[in-house]
């Protein structure tokens, strides 16, 4: 999923170029709805036949990625917010039909939830993509949140060309929710828990860019595990409650 900065602004540059004539496609096409979208188009990475990242341990990237989705799609729910799934099962659907599905939309924005895949074993970090100018903003902010969590390793927001970002009329965001390949991230993705604290932190930057800060209500166990943990072997350790984990 990794292109250099500098591949990614050329491809940019070109695109835009071979369609300057066209008004309703790439990035001027984009009606800019991040602070008025009632529905949230969410999309779980790959499906069926295309497994994505692939590790010897644990489940595929489209598995960890549609249950990131789903729990995303019940916190948005709980927040009032529409949701429309691009899969809510382990089915392959073309990228164009995503395409199709996030532009059906009227008022809308659109996020795409992978995890990442790296040779080197040491690369981590959450990363955010984006493509418009107009989805900026909703980007930094999904960026932002993760890196809430404890011990999150931030590999930045950047701009990419990946097909559900480029041809999205609304704003659109493809979050990659970590490296299954790096030990200690892969192992936090096999974790429910985990997988529910992701879903949190980007559910939070969703309804923060409609509603502003302080709306969103996390739930008292993601509370817990958001807050400081006390020093292993500190006289606190004791407090915490049995079963927290
Ligand atoms: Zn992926």
């Amino acid at each position: 999923m990794r292109m250099p900065r500098l591949v990614t602004r050329f491809v940019t540059v070109g695109f835009v170029a071979s369609l300057a004539a066209c008004s309703t496609v790439g990035t001027r096409g984009v009606k800019n709805t991040s602070k008025t979208f009632t529905t949230v188009v969410v999309d779980a990475g790959h499906g069926g036949k295309d497994s994505g990242a692939y590790r010897r341990y644990g489940p595929p990237e489209k598995m960890v990625a549609l249950d990131v989705a789903q729990r995303l799609e019940k916190k948005l729910h709980e927040s009032q917010i529409k949701t429309v799934m691009t899969r809510d099962s382990d089915v392959f659907i073309p990228l164009n039909d995503r395409v199709a599905i996030e532009n059906k939309q009227k008022n809308a924005v659109f996020v795409s939830i992978h995890f990442n895949d790296s040779r080197k074993r040491r690369t981590r970090g959450f990363e955010t993509y984006y493509h418009s100018g107009a989805s900026f903003d909703l980007a930094n902010r999904v960026q932002q949140k993760l890196m809430t969590i404890p011990n999150s390793s931030n590999g930045g927001v950047h701009t990419a060309n990946f097909r559900v970002l480029r041809l999205a009329n609304c704003p659109a965001v493809l979050v990659e929710c970590g490296y299954l390949s790096n030990r200690s991230e892969g192992s936090q993705a096999r974790d429910w828990e985990y997988r529910e604290l992701l879903a949190d932190r980007i559910a939070e930057a969703i309804v923060e860019q409609r509603y502003g800060a302080g709306v969103y209500q996390s739930s008292p166990q993601i509370a817990a595990q958001l807050r400081p943990q006390p020093e292993p072997g500190s006289a606190g350790t004791s407090l915490t409650p049995a079963g927290s984990r």
